[in-house]
Formats: structure tokens, C-alpha cells, sequence
């Protein structure tokens, strides 16, 4: 079945990337869903971790916390509100913190 609620929050996902400054190593294409098998693994061009713990716990209440305003958002549309689909769309970027922006 179709879910016919848009999600108020666009989570765009940015991948890996080295957190070195003179590395500029990373990978788009791997999925949040698979980032608990990176969890303290090197980078392939420097050697430097590319997901300690504390980023990938952030990341995941970071998710976590996205994931309850779209479910929240679900109610509001299931009550009659209709989201301008631009409303709001988050990008963030793991980088020792998580950037939010809004766009
Ligand atoms: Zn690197």
C-alpha cells in the first residue's frame, strides 16, 4: 500500500566522508542502514576512523528524532493539513557534529 503522508522532514542522506582535513576521501553512496559496519573502520586513503561511536550514536538519535516528527506530521496530514512539500527539508552532514539545514 502506497503511504499517501508526505514526510515533513527530507532526510537526504550524505554518505561517508573522512574527518581528517587533508583527507578528502568519502563514499555518497553508503546508506545510513549500513553504517554500523563502518563503526571504527580506517579510511582507505589516510588510515583515520571514519565513524567513532559518538558519531554513529548521533547519527542515530539524529534519525531517531526525524523519524518522530514525520510520524507527527503523518497525524497532523491524517487530520485533514496539507504540507507544502518544501516546507521543510533537512540536510545533515556527519562531520564530528551534525549540520542541520534548512533549506
Ligand atoms: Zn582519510
Amino acid at each position: 500500500m502506497k503511504n499517501k503522508f508526505i514526510d515533513i522532514i527530507k532526510f537526504e542522506d550524505s554518505g561517508l566522508h573522512c574527518d581528517n582535513s587533508n583527507c578528502d576521501w568519502e563514499n555518497k553512496g553508503i546508506h545510513r542502514k549500513l553504517w554500523d559496519k563502518f563503526l571504527n573502520s580506517s579510511c582507505p586513503k589516510c588510515g583515520e576512523n571514519i565513524l567513532t561511536k559518538g558519531d554513529l550514536n548521533r547519527a542515530k538519535l539524529f534519525f531517531f528524532i526525524i523519524n518522530i516528527c514525520n510520524k507527527v506530521g503523518y497525524f497532523f496530514q491524517w487530520l485533514g493539513w496539507k504540507p507544502n512539500p518544501k516546507f521543510v527539508e533537512a540536510y545533515a552532514e556527519m562531520h564530528k557534529e551534525i549540520k542541520i539545514k534548512i533549506k
